[in-house]
Order: C-alpha cells, then structure tokens, then sequence
C-alpha cells in the first residue's frame, strides 16, 4: 500500500510526463561500445555512443581491467580509510603530468566530480558564473554550494560580463566562471580566449568540464584548453573517463593548492568507496592509448566533417555544432520521437534528446560519432536521414 499522497503525487506526475512526450525508457542493448549495437536481435547503426574513439572495448583496456580485478574486486572502502592503493596514487600523477599540472584528483565519475568540486569550493557570499547549456551535475553542484548562481546566455559573452560587473557593485569577492569545454547535447565549443580574458579582468577562477573533449582535442588528447594552448590560464579541469577514454571515472587537475584543498573537502570523494582497482587499471591503460591516438583523433574529425556538412547542406537544422556532437533540432517531443522510431526501423539507432535535458522546444536527435565508425555506413545514414526527413517535411 502506498499511502495516499504519494499515490497522488506519483501519479500525477508520470501523467504529465506522459502528455508532454517525456517519459524516458531503458532499451535493452548489446555491444553498445561498437559502432554496430544488436537491439531485438538486430544489428543497428550505433550514432549514440559517447566512446568517440572506440576505446572502450580496446583488447589492451579489458587485458589491463582483467590484470586488475586480480588484486580484489572492489576497493572495500573510501580512499581516506583503506580505498587507495599505489595504482591509485599512480593514476593520480599520471593524470596530473598528461595535463601539466601540479597535482589531479580522481573522482568515482564526472557527475561525483563536479558535484564535489563545486560544493566544497563555493561558500554562501560566493558568486559562480554558469553557462545556461552546462551539464546537470554543474547545475546540480552549484545547487549544493549555497552560492549566489548568475546563470548566463548560452556563450554570451556580453551577457557573462554584464553579471561579472553586476558581483562586482554587489561587493562579491570570490567569483567562479564554470562551464562545459564541448557542449554535451549541442556539440559547439566554449569561447575560451574570451572566458580567460574576463576571468583575468574580473579576479575570477574558471572552471571548465572537459567530459566530449577530453581525449577528443590537441596532440595527446587532454581536450579544448590544451587544444588552443591555454591550459595554464585555467584554474581547474574536471575531465571523465567514461567517453572518449571508453571507461569509468573522472578527476579534477590544477594547482596543488587548488587541489589539496578540494582533497580535504570534497564530500563525494571522502564519502564514497574508491574506484574498482579494475577500473584503475583499465583507466590507466587507456590514457597511455588515448595519448597516443592522433590518427584516432583524426579519423573521429574527418568523419564528424563529413556528417555535418552533409546535413547541413542538405537543410538540416545542427545549430552551432563544430564537434562530434551533432544534433539535429527538431523542436517538439513528439518529431523527436517519430525521426527516431523511423530511424530505429532503418536499423539507425539515434536517441530523441527531449526536455528537461535540453531547454523547452529544443527536442532533438543527437548524432554522435566514433573514430571507428564504418565510412559506407555513414554515407548510407545521411541518406536515410535525408529521405525520412524529407517523408516528415523536417526539411
Ligand atoms: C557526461 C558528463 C558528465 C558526467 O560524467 P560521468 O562520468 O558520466 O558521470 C559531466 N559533465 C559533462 C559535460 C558530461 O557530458
């Protein structure tokens, strides 16, 4: 028996969920991390994967997991009871030396990351400055922190800097800049040379979450800062492993006094059982292969060109996407829905991205693609896109 209210308020909830379209499902999916996926038995077209550069089912990344998993199944507790051991701390340097910085913190994953991160550094009187695309962790982190939140226009600049000045008459000393490297659901780029700039004029830190870059962008992989040669300028990088690095788990690089203090406040860190030595292991192998990627790296652009100019030109709606990431902007839940059934039918598996992950009429199809991807089965996957948007008259 479920007493009343809640019946109630369960109940009407789903229903509103089910009227706007929004109810969310789990499919049931083998082989997600190859660029073909079997779903009900059939072979599909995989365009939803985050493992960008095929990595995650890497003969060398299961060897080391399975060389791991040889010294314990799990860590038996938090990092600051008996949870670390050598490869942990190994780890650590690793990550720190492939970013060139002082010191890196390993996370149990990205949402844990900056969840910890962003509550254990703001205090309340404390300003943060978010970009209104950045992922949920980031809102949900700041959430946690008590801080006064200025949410600015998706890469506003004008917008940021009016807040900025707006903390400043306010007399707020400790001001925050945070934001997504490669933005998750809309593919385009943070303007970094201006966010460093306004963060100098402003005594600001920045934040940036490299979750779709990391592994993606510059010469070994260490994402957009990087990539544009401005990785000194950046306070703190939160990256993951799950993407493109094709495991589990994420860390947080800056200066050791940035990171010493998160150390010793960051309650998703303290409070949780350190990661898997499996997990450990695995990450490490995969950083070493991710460094050594370029023509993974290249191959994953090339093809990523290659779809968007393809859609583009052929009237698709992509937004600002320069990335990987590439959604298609169809506007309400119910087209989202449709394009992707019919695509499901076609043997293309594109999940509908509705609300609340994406503002309101934002309802999209989000493309993603892997350096492995098989160049015959992306040309014929623009074709049936083209034809099933054209059949719904999307273009
Ligand atoms: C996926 C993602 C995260 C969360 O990382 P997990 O390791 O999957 O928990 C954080 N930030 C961004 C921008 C992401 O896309």
């Amino acid at each position: 028996m479920i007493a009343p209210a809640w019946k109630a308020m369960i109940e009407t909830r789903m229903q509103s969920m089910i009227e706007q379209n929004r109810l969310r499902e789990f499919k049931v999916i083998q082989a997600a991390c190859q660029p073909k996926l079997t779903y009900q038995g059939k072979e599909m077209l995989n365009l939803s994967s985050n493992n960008y550069l095929g990595l995650a089912n890497h003969p060398e990344i299961i060897a080391a997991i399975k060389e791991a998993a040889e010294h314990g199944a799990g860590a038996t507790a938090s990092r600051y009871i008996i949870g670390h051991d050598e490869t942990c701390a190994q780890l650590e340097q690793e990550i720190a030396q492939f970013h060139q910085k002082e010191a890196a913190l390993l996370f149990s994953n990205g949402y844990m990351a900056n969840l910890g991160v962003l509550s254990a550094l703001l205090q309340r009187g404390d300003a943060v400055f978010s970009d209104r695309l950045n992922h949920a962790s980031i809102v949900d982190g700041i959430r946690l922190s008590g801080a006064k939140q200025y949410r600015y226009r998706h890469n506003d600049l004008d917008d940021l800097e009016k807040r900025l000045k707006q903390a400043e008459q306010d007399d707020i000393k400790r001001k925050l800049i945070v934001t997504d490297a490669v933005f998750s659901m809309d593919g385009d780029r943070a303007h970094l040379p201006e966010l460093i700039q306004l963060k100098e004029k402003y005594g600001a830190a920045l934040l940036i979450d490299e979750a779709h870059s990391g592994g993606v962008f510059s010469e070994e992989g260490q994402g957009l800062a990087h990539h544009l040669g401005l990785h000194s300028h950046v306070d703190l990088h939160m990256g993951t492993f799950g993407k493109a690095f094709g495991v589990y788990g994420a860390y947080i690089v800056g200066s050791e006094k940035w990171i010493n203090y998160l150390m010793q406040t960051s309650r998703s860190l303290i409070y949780t059982t350190g990661l898997p030595p499996a997990i450990v292991g695995g990450i490490r192998k995969s950083l070493q292969l991710v460094r050594r990627a370029t023509p993974l790296r290249h191959s994953l652009h090339q093809k990523s060109n290659y779809i968007r100019t393809q859609l583009q030109a052929l009237g698709f709606q992509l937004g600002p996407t320069t990335t990987q990431i590439i959604p298609l902007w169809l506007g309400d839940e119910q087209t989202a829905l449709t394009f992707s059934k019919r695509l499901e039918q076609e043997g293309i598996m594109v999940v509908a991205i509705r609300p609340p992950t994406v503002p309101k009429g934002t309802a999209r199809l989000r493309l993603s693609v892997m350096a492995n991807h098989d160049w015959n089965d992306l040309r014929h996957a623009t074709e049936v896109i083209t034809q099933i948007g054209q059949e719904m008259g999307v273009i």
